[in-house]
Order: C-alpha cells, then structure tokens, then sequence
C-alpha cells in the first residue's frame, strides 16, 4: 500500500485499537488472535448470532430456558464445603425467588459481589429443578452495555469475554461518531455517516430495536454494509483492468494456414465454441494492448487446442509462449499432444519440469534465451530464477486454480507486458468470476467436439460393490478403459480412531489388490507417493491399453486425457465436492464412445447434503449449471473443490447470495473514475490492514 499523508489515509478507522481504547494487554493480545488491529477491524467484527433476554422478569411466569436478566437481592449463601455439591446462593427480585447454583469453586471476585443483602444484576438461562426456578452460573453484568435487553454474541478467544469485546465495540462506534461530530461535511462524511448507520445495527446498539425487528434489521444492515464493500471490491478490480488496459500491449497476427495444418494433423474440425473463443483470443491478439483474458469451459471441452492453436500465432510472430500447468503428468500429456499435432512445423517446442535432467535443462535454458524454442509447456518448474526467455510474448496458464497469485505473477513478470490467458478446469460461479476475475475479459467455452455423448452417471451403495466390480468385465472385454478412484492412498493416512469398517474410507492400496486378484495383469495404480517416472510409466501403460483399469487417487482429476476410457468408478463419492466429482467424471466422455460414471456411495455416511450432490451429479453433466449449484448447496464459505488461490474473502458480502448486489457494484464501479476517495473506500474494505499498519 501506498503511504499517502492525506487526511483520509490517516482516518481513524486506520489507526490501531490499542492506540485508540487503552486496553490492557491481555487485551490486546486476544485481539491480535482474533485479526482484529485497526479500529476497522474491531467495528468490521461481526457478532456470530445475538440473544435476546426477558429483563426483570416475572419470577413467577418463566418458562424453560427463557434467558433473563434481572436485578436480585441475595437473601441467603449456602456455600458446599464438598467439592462435589453446587453452591447455591437463594436471590429474589419484586416478584418472586430464584436459586443462583454454582458447580466448582466459585471465584473470590464473583462471591464478594454475591453477598448477602447485596443487589448485583445477574443473566441466565432459566432452568426448572426440584421444584424450585434456577439460574447455572448466572453472569455478573457489571457493565451498562451488557443491560441491553438484545445482545450481540461474538466469537471470541481466550482471555476475553463476549462483555469486554462489546464494551470495546461500542467505544469505538462513540469514537467514530465523535469525529463524525467534528469533521467537514463532505462526501466522507456522508458515507461514514451510513457506514455507522449500519454499523451500529450490526453490533445492536441502534437503541430502538424491538427483539421482534432485530433478525429483518441485521439481516438489511449486513445487505447496506456487503453492497459497500462489493463496491469496494469492483472498484479495484476496475482500476486494474484500467491500468492493464492502458498499458501498450504486442499485436500478434492470427497464423489461420498453420493452425490448419494442427487441425489436419489432428484430423480435427473446430467446434463452434472453440470458434468463438478463439476469435475472441485474437481480436485481443491483434489489438496493440495487452490481453488479460478468462477462459472458462466446461471440462472436455477442449481448452489445450484453443491454447495450442492461439499460442502458434505468436510463434510465428517470431515471439515465444509458454504454456504453465500445475503437474507433471499433465505437463507430459500436453507435450505428447503438441507434438501430434506439430508434426511437419518449423516450430521448436520443449518441455521443462521439475524432473527435467540439469544437462537436459540447461540446453533448454540456453535456447530460450537465443530463442531458439518458441513453445514451451512447464510446471512450476518455470518460474525458476535461470529460466529467462528471449522474447515472452503469451502466457497460457491451464487449471489456474492450482497456481497461487504470487506463482502466476512471477511467471508473469519474466516477460515484458505478455498477453495472458488464464483456463479454469472447469466453470465457476458467475459471482466468484466477477468478484475474482473482474479485472479481465471473459470467455466462455460450451459444447463438446462432436460426436460425444452425455456420460451416464448412476450411483450405487458400496454393499453392491461386487456387482460393479463384476460388471468391469463388460468394458475389459470391448477394450476399453476405466478409472477407479478411492480418496485414500493407503489406511496409514487415517487415525486409527477412524478406522471402523463400517465408515472408513476406500484406499488405492486396497483396491488395486482386490481388483488385481479379480483381473490379473489388468490393473495398474496411480496415486501423489509415487515417483513422477512412476506415474508417467503408470500412465503410459494405461494409454496404452498394456492395463486397462488405473486404480488412483484425485490426482487423476486435473486435465488428464485418455480418450477411449469410458468408466470412472468413485469409491465413497460422499466425500467429494460437487465440483471435484464432476472434475472425475470429466475424465470419460472424451469419445465418441458412450461413458458411464458410477459413484459408489457409504449410506452410513451420507449426508442430506451429499444426497443432493448426488442427484445434481445424475440430472446434468453441465459443469456451469453445476458450478452455480455447487455455490447454493455451500452457501457461500469456501468453495471446496475448486478451492481458486487468491479467491476474495470478504467481511460481509456472501457471493452464493449476492450476485445481484455484486453485479450492481460492478455497474456502479464502472462508472466511477478514480478518485482519492474510491482509495479510501478500496482500503476500508481490504482485508489485511495489519499489513497495512506495518508499511504504512
Ligand atoms: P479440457 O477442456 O477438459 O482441458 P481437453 O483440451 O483435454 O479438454 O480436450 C478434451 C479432448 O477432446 C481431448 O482428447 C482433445 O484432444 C479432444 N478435442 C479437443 N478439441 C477437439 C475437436 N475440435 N475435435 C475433436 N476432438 C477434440
Ligand atoms: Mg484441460
């Protein structure tokens, strides 16, 4: 961040609490665990649910677990000398008596405000025992905040209670009003003045809340307080896109008579998606700016041709291009089909991974540097400090949501003002794109080549597993192939504790044993232990058709291609994100050969959630209509799965719920020009202003 002296970067919402309320530092520490350093912070917090109490109840009208608070006055103290029994301390207040009960020693602080004649007021949970009303370890409220008869709850951590995080809270909403008090009425003002508006309904302090209104009312505060901050959000995606597309670019010309050599080689006909995305491509190819693009597609859609047939272009403007994906096996399997498809090309292409022999790698290096290759396809291998190109004119970066965003600049910042095209695995929702990618162009990838058919999904409860295990041979005996994956390597990746039999999860070790007894010399493995030779060799043999089952693990689930595999079997599909499962089955289906997914599920351990997940798998093959399903069914969270490097976090926005308010933001956002105060409001909404206090 910027160091900027004007007024509005050195805001009080900027400054650190511990400045601002002296607290103590025990205080302060539990703040730190909790993220919370700038009084944004502590005003941004926000309570996990809130309580409403009964105040100075009626004794003799409660019911069962009603929450009150009531001032009392003690009347008698019948301290337990056995550690075993409670100590009970009788109250009363105007209306009747009720039992104050204490298991374990009671504190010398909390016994010396319960003396008898005193009149502390006390909250709890109203409990009917042996004939009498009573209160298990009432709290003392000492505070005036912890009066209120509604009461937000936070979660905390330890050192601290729910009064103390309040009463701090609440300080900070008087601080803010007081410089509200003092400052120009400016459009500052007024924002802040709505900010505190909504703030103060969030931590219900708003005063004239009846308990009735207090859900539709934070419900409406937490709406005002996401549409702010996913103003916030676009704003600066906006301002990057606006930087980007400034900034001089290349202008790469489309090679249509090489490109229809490949798709001659590959005895290929475009598909009218592919077309179009790839027109897309070129237009900002050709544009003298610089190209910062999203390609979605739905897997087996066939996004490597649209990267291959874009990247031969630039080659023939005599630039390099490179194509980063995130493993080897992957990295290997694009190499084997670029080559197929150059066969005949002046084009120099190489490969460069991890596993790439330093004799081997060094030859590469140097020819990049000359420019001797002008493709290149690489893991992370390729953000290594030696690897310098002549002239890196495009970046293709597959399966983006494996690379972290410092990962995908480093590669970035090896050329000078590259095109970028960035290929999800499969879609993502339309509210992750924009909030996540808003700062690009977006393309969008449907249909399959033709020919292909709908994969047809079933699911099976794992008693019948021999019945599916037997029914393989059907596929064995027409040549075909199948995948059979298990979440596990081998049992040793679970606690013992977890090992019943009845609920325990499927291994790779297992299987393949199991599968290799039932057809022997068919079956191979593949799983994340093995060596990168292993698994190559692995998979070359399933290729092959030398096995013809691969018993793996989710490391099959990125990019592979093996076209005439026409079964994937998902052992305890239960455990699997909707996008993940349809990642697998995306596996088969890269035919014309009909596919079949059977996902074998544990009924012991199905969820209602995953039942669902389960009969979106059987109605479509759609991996958009999936994706927006996927994000419904978490309801916002962490969208696991495809779990994308970098994906926003925001304090109140919820993006399975606020699409709507999210696309007006952007419409909002693209008609602000930049400003110092759109700045502000960027850096109120950024989440990590510890950084900020730090260097600024
Ligand atoms: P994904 O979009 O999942 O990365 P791939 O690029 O791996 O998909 O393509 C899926 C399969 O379809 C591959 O076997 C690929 O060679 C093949 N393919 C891609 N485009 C076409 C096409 N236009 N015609 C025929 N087959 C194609
Ligand atoms: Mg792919």
């Amino acid at each position: 961040m910027l160091i900027d002296s004007s007024p509005a970067q050195q805001h009080i919402l900027f400054c650190a609490v511990k400045k601002l309320l002296t607290c103590k530092p025990q205080i302060a520490a539990s703040l730190e665990r909790l993220s919370i350093f700038t009084l944004r912070d502590l005003l941004f917090y926000r309570p996990s649910s809130y309580r409403v109490k009964t105040i100075q109840p009626n004794l003799t009208e409660l019911y069962c677990n009603q929450l009150i608070q009531t001032t009392v006055t003690i009347t008698g103290i019948y301290l337990s000398k056995n550690h075993r029994l409670p100590t009970k301390i009788m109250a009363r207040n105007h209306t009747g008596t009720i039992l104050l009960v204490f298991f374990n020693k009671i504190s010398p602080f909390i016994l010396s405000k319960l003396q008898i004649g005193s009149q502390p007021t006390i909250t709890g949970v109203a409990e009917f025992f042996d004939d009498t009303w009573q209160i298990r370890h009432p709290e003392l409220n000492l505070r005036p905040e912890s009066l209120l008869p509604i009461e937000p709850v936070y979660s905390l951590t330890f050192g601290m209670v729910n009064q103390q995080l309040y009463a701090l809270i609440l300080n900070g909403l008087k601080l803010v009003a007081g410089w509200l008090q003092c400052a120009p009425v400016d459009q500052y003002h007024n924002y802040l003045s709505a900010l505190l508006v909504d703030l103060k309904i969030l931590h219900l302090c708003a005063g004239s809340i009846l308990p009735e209104q207090v859900s539709a009312a934070w419900g409406q505060a937490i709406k005002n307080l996401a549409q702010k901050e996913l103003l916030a959000n676009q704003a600066l995606l906006m301002q990057a896109r606006r930087y980007k597309y400034q900034r001089a670019g290349r202008s790469f010309s489309a090679g249509a008579a090489a490109q229809q050599q490949i798709l001659t080689n590959l005895n290929f006909q475009l598909t009218d998606g592919q077309k179009k995305v790839i027109a897309e491509i070129e237009c900002d190819q050709q544009s003298p700016r610089q190209m910062m693009r999203l390609l979605q597609g739905d897997v087996g859609s066939g996004k490597t041709l649209v990267a291959l047939l874009t990247m031969i272009s630039v080659a023939l403007n005599n630039t390099q291009s490179t194509l980063m994906v995130p493993t080897d096996l992957l990295a290997n399997q694009h190499y084997q089909f670029f080559v197929r498809a150059l066969a005949g090309s002046q084009i120099k292409l190489a490969l460069l991974t991890g596993k790439t022999p330093a004799r081997h790698r060094k030859m590469i290096n140097a020819a990049l540097e000359n420019g001797d290759i002008q493709l290149l396809i690489g893991t992370h291998a390729l953000f290594q400090q030696q690897v310098n190109f002549k002239d890196l004119g495009y970046i293709v970066i597959d399966e983006q949501h494996k690379f972290g965003v410092q990962q995908r600049l480093s590669l970035i910042n090896k050329a000078s003002r590259p095109d970028v095209l960035v290929m999800t695995a499969t879609p993502i929702p339309r509210s992750l794109t924009l909030a996540m990618f808003g700062d690009m162009a977006a393309s969008q990838l449907t249909g399959k080549p033709k020919d292909r058919q709908s994969i047809i999904t079933t699911a099976i409860s794992l008693d019948k597993i021999a019945t599916v295990i037997a029914a393989l041979n059907k596929k064995i005996q027409a040549l075909e192939k199948i995948y059979w994956v298990c979440p596990l390597i081998d049992q040793n990746q679970l606690p013992a504790a977890a090992l019943d039999p009845a609920v325990t999860l499927a291994d790779v070790q297992a299987r393949y044993n199991c599968l290799a007894q039932i057809y022997p010399g068919k079956v191979g493995m593949i799983h994340g232990k093995m060596l990168v030779s292993q698994k190559d060799q692995q998979m070359q043999k399933f290729k092959l058709g030398q096995i013809q089952i691969l018993v793996a693990t989710t490391v099959i689930e990125v990019g592979i291609d093996v076209p005439d595999a026409t079964l994937i079997v998902i052992e305890n599909i239960e455990q699997f994100g909707l996008a993940q499962a349809h990642q697998l089955r995306g596996r088969v289906g890269r035919s014309s050969l009909l596919s079949h997914c059977i996902m074998l599920y544990n009924f012991r351990r199905l969820s209602p959630a995953a039942k669902q997940r389960l009969a979106i798998m059987k109605a479509t093959n759609d991996g958009f209509y999936i994706a927006e399903q996927d994000l419904l069914l978490r309801g916002g969270g962490e969208i696991v799965g495809t779990k994308q490097s970098g994906e926003p976090e925001f304090f109140f926005a919820n993006l399975a719920e606020d699409l709507a308010l999210l696309i007006k933001a952007r419409e909002l956002a693209e008609s602000c020009s930049d400003s110092k105060f759109i700045d502000f409001q960027i850096r109120l909404f950024a989440q990590n202003s510890a950084e900020t206090i730090k260097s600024g």
